[in-house]
């Protein structure tokens, strides 16, 4: 068994060749460091041929009613909760993660992303029409067209919902979908392409290529009509950067900075749990995670001090073998990360309440960390973590905290803590991110219903919701003339002065001042 620094470099970079001189993608536990198995790296010319043959698998599937598409996809859907132990089985060994998480913050919001669209895809993707404002003359409506093949490009921290998630969507709403998952978990989605394959479902309709970074700007230069990408903002710049040159559409998902403002009148007991969930659930390692907690001076030290005891509580060890609360961390370039921000903050004055070091020996698991008096001079309060690191900075006023949390570069979401529900949504609605939830932490993505995204630089775009299936299709706009047609419009050629002259008096009849549109709005 490779020791724990082995295995972080080979699961950073865990490429090899098999007998037949292929490349291929190893995969690590990260609790214990054991070899878990390989899949073969896709070629240049391998992405490429994936592309072409979504492409023709997805001119037959787009022809194909929507709600025979939704029946399919809910046929994968069920295959997959009939195997969502075999998943969780393999994704908890992948990542790490627990079983609960692999459970509930996965194959549970899978199936249910997959339902929600199954079910309104009819109405969401029907033609919409348009009232015609002036040209009553003229019936428009919007046709939504699948866009064709659509690449997911996703990360290791939920190696399985941020990849079918979005693969599901594209597929309800007419596309293919040739997925890049990470180099860092490629076995768990690996293994969700088997049952869909397994279910009868085309093969080439849904497809996986695997690799490192390389294979993902290999997709996008392949052809593709749309782009989804879930990762770093880094890494995010560069996929922009690919889209922009083919002028590609793109999602981006990006990192997130989450803060959590607890006001002077917040539950002690909810607001504690949460931060405990919101910034240890999967190891720290969620876009979502409360990243930094703002309270107000009146709380402040007997919410810390709950955080820490509710932390001392926590059991954390291999989920594979038993019941825990924190698994290990899934990426080794990850725990040197959290290293540096402790190791920043505390040379510029935090106090370490709790956790604070990597647990010696194989696998690698991070102590759940508190840091106390914390302030933004600390890498820990303006950069993302993306590990088990809660840190507090004691606050003055609700006006404080909300300057505070809005100086970031991020803007994916935040939280808010009180029990006046009408001062909550007061703040949500001027601290500056995607989302902002009143009372809870880390749920608001498992809304299917609901939009999801980041503004500055957490990402373009959004998941989940009415309009994000609508965007897997282009919007055509149709418009037609309701009765005989002339033999000319008015405005066409050949121009004269006279045209010109009844034009302008429209023009200021319409809209100059005192004209029509200015004496309908003052009438209404
Ligand atoms: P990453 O950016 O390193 O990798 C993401 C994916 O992009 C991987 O599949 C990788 O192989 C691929 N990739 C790398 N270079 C590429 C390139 N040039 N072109 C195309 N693809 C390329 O991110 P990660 O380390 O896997 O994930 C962690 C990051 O993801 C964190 O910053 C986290 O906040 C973010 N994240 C965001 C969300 C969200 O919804 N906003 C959700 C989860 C994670």
């Amino acid at each position: 068994m490779a020791n724990a620094s082995e295995t972080g470099k080979d699961k950073a970079r865990s490429s090899t060749r098999d007998r037949a001189g292929r490349e291929t993608l190893r995969s690590w536990a990260p609790a214990t460091g054991a070899l878990l198995g390989e899949v073969p790296v896709a070629t240049t010319e391998d992405v490429e041929r994936a592309v072409a043959r979504a492409r023709r698998a997805q001119e037959a599937w787009a022809l194909l009613p929507v709600e025979e598409r939704a029946e399919r996809v809910l046929r994968y859907r069920n295959a997959l909760v009939d195997r969502a132990e075999e998943v969780v089985d393999l994704e908890v060994r992948e990542t790490g993660k627990t079983r609960h998480e692999a459970l509930i913050s996965e194959v549970f919001v899978v199936a249910d992303v997959a339902t929600y669209y199954a079910k309104n895809a009819r109405r969401l993707l029907a033609p919409q029409p348009i009232e015609m404002v002036r040209m009553k003359h003229r019936r428009s409506y919007v046709h939504y067209v699948p866009r064709g093949v659509v690449a997911v490009i996703s990360p290791w921290n939920f190696p399985v919902v941020l990849s079918l998630s979005d693969t599901l969507t594209a597929l309800i709403a007419g596309n293919a979908v040739v997925c890049k998952p990470s180099e860092i978990t490629p076995l768990v989605v690996q293994k969700c392409k088997e049952i869909w394959d397994a279910a009868g479902l085309p093969p080439d309709l849904f497809q996986v290529v695997h690799g490192h970074g390389e294979v993902g700007a290999d997709l996008i230069a392949a052809g593709v009509d749309k782009v989804v990408f879930t990762g770093g903002v880094a890494t995010g710049r560069k996929v922009a950067a690919a889209c922009g040159e083919r002028l590609v559409p793109c999602v981006l998902e990006l990192g997130g900075k989450a803060p959590l403002i607890a006001c002077a009148d917040a539950d002690i007991e909810r607001t504690a749990r949460a931060i405990v969930f919101g910034g240890f659930a999967n190891s720290g390692q969620i876009c979502l995670s409360v990243e930094r907690v703002y309270a107000h001076e009146s709380v402040h030290d007997l919410l810390l001090e709950r955080v820490v005891g509710l932390v001392s509580e926590l059991r954390q060890g291999d989920p594979a073998t038993g019941d825990v609360d924190v698994g290990a961390m899934t990426f080794p370039r990850q725990v040197e990360v959290v290293e540096a921000h402790i190791e920043d903050a505390l040379a510029k004055g935090a106090v370490l309440r709790a956790g604070g070091k990597r647990r010696p020996g194989a696998g690698m698991f991070f102590e759940p960390t508190v840091l106390a008096r914390c302030d933004h001079r600390m890498t820990v309060m303006t950069e993302e973590i993306f590990g088990p690191i809660v840190p507090f900075m004691k606050v003055g006023s609700e006006e404080e905290a909300i300057a505070l949390a809005n100086d970031s570069h991020l803007g994916l979401d935040a939280y808010v803590f009180t029990r006046d529900r009408d001062r909550g949504c007061r703040i949500a609605e001027r601290v500056v991110a995607g989302s902002v939830v009143v009372n809870d932490v880390l749920a608001n993505y498992a809304y299917p219903e609901a939009p999801f995204g980041g503004v500055k630089a957490s990402g373009i775009g959004r998941v989940h919701g009415d309009d994000a299936l609508r965007d897997m299709c282009q919007a055509r706009h149709v418009n037609v003339d309701r009765f005989g047609s002339l033999e000319r419009e008015p405005f066409w050629h050949p121009y004269d002065a006279t045209t010109y002259k009844v034009i302008l008096k429209a023009t200021r009849a319409l809209f100059g001042g005192g004209g029509l549109v200015q004496k309908l709005s003052e009438l209404l």
